[in-house]
């Protein structure tokens, strides 16, 4: 049970689309996958799909919590094995740490995605602590540069990573300053990587989401404005986490072998540019 606000939790944006909704077809047989944040909001959808599509899925994750657990026990039900990676991955020792046990293992990594963020709201560029503003691009930026590093080693040809961009990418939000500029970061990253590993046979892309309905929101809003989330995107409601999650499987599934360096926008209607 996550612990949400009762106007949150109460809202349910997309009752059709509940975390339980998503049907494997063995997309992803016999693949292994990394996915940072995978214990919550859009990881854990993610988790669950890839899971239910075939794999075997290391999920990463800050603290150990019933989150975690859950995540961990719907994809064991859906017949695969889930290795739990509890730390934090703004440590550079973590993150190379945590591709060692992946291989140790299963013996090999098929899709990493850096998916896990930090964000924090501020009015003025003065009241953004230093380390808030390095602790930001430690664990959105440096960590995706650490953990596609170090899962290059042992990627083969049909690898797929695939990074979480965000609509701040390409539409700043001036609030979210440090978190805005990681994720225009992560969009380049993305292409730059793309161009670097085309030859190898693997693919780089990202997901650029609107608002999702995840624990992440009830932090970022004040109480009274979490029912307005989303509302100004054309669906006027927010995504849930799984309808997110079919552009993961697609991005690392060998059928979109030709999609490399793109940023799927999944905004509910809204254009990103
Ligand atoms: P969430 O808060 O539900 O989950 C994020 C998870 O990241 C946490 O549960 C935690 O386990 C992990 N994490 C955070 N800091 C960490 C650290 N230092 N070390 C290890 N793990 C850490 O978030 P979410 O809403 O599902 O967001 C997932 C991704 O989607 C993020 O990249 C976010 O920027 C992006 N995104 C979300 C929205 C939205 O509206 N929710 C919109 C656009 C983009």
């Amino acid at each position: 049970e996550q612990s949400l606000p009762g106007s949150f939790r109460e809202m349910d944006p997309a009752p059709d689309h509940g975390e339980d909704s998503w049907v494997g077809a063995g997309r992803l047989e016999g693949k292994v996958a990394l996915i940072t944040g995978g214990d919550s909001g859009i990881g854990r959808a993610v988790a669950i799909a890839y899971a239910r599509e075939g794999a075997d899925v290391a999920i990463s994750y800050l603290d150990e919590t019933e989150d975690a657990r859950s995540t961990a026990e719907l994809i064991e039900a859906a017949g695969r094995t889930c290795l739990m990676l509890p730390g934090d991955i703004s440590e550079p020792a973590h993150c190379r740490k945590m591709v060692d046990e992946v291989i140790g293992r299963f013996g090999k990594l098929d899709i990493l995605v850096n998916n896990a963020a930090h964000q924090m709201l501020f009015d003025q560029i003065e009241e953004i602590p230093d380390e808030e503003w390095q602790k930001t691009f430690a664990i959105n930026i440096h960590a995706m540069f650490y953990l596609s590093k170090a899962a290059m080693k042992h990627m083969e040809k049909g690898g797929s990573i695939i990074n979480t961009a965000s609509v701040n990418s390409d539409m700043p939000s001036p609030s979210l300053l440090a978190y805005a500029a990681t994720k225009g970061a992560i969009q380049n990253f993305t292409a730059g990587l793309a161009q670097m590993v085309a030859e190898r046979g693997i693919r780089v892309n990202c997901v650029a989401p609107g608002p999702v309905w995840t624990p992440l929101i009830p932090g970022s809003f004040a109480p009274e404005k979490v029912s307005e989330f989303g509302a100004n995107y054309p669906m006027q409601r927010p995504a849930q986490p799984v309808e997110l999650a079919s552009s993961y499987v697609m991005l690392a599934e060998d059928m979109s072998s030709y999609v490399s360096g793109a940023t799927i926008a999944v905004t509910g209607g809204k254009p990103i540019i």
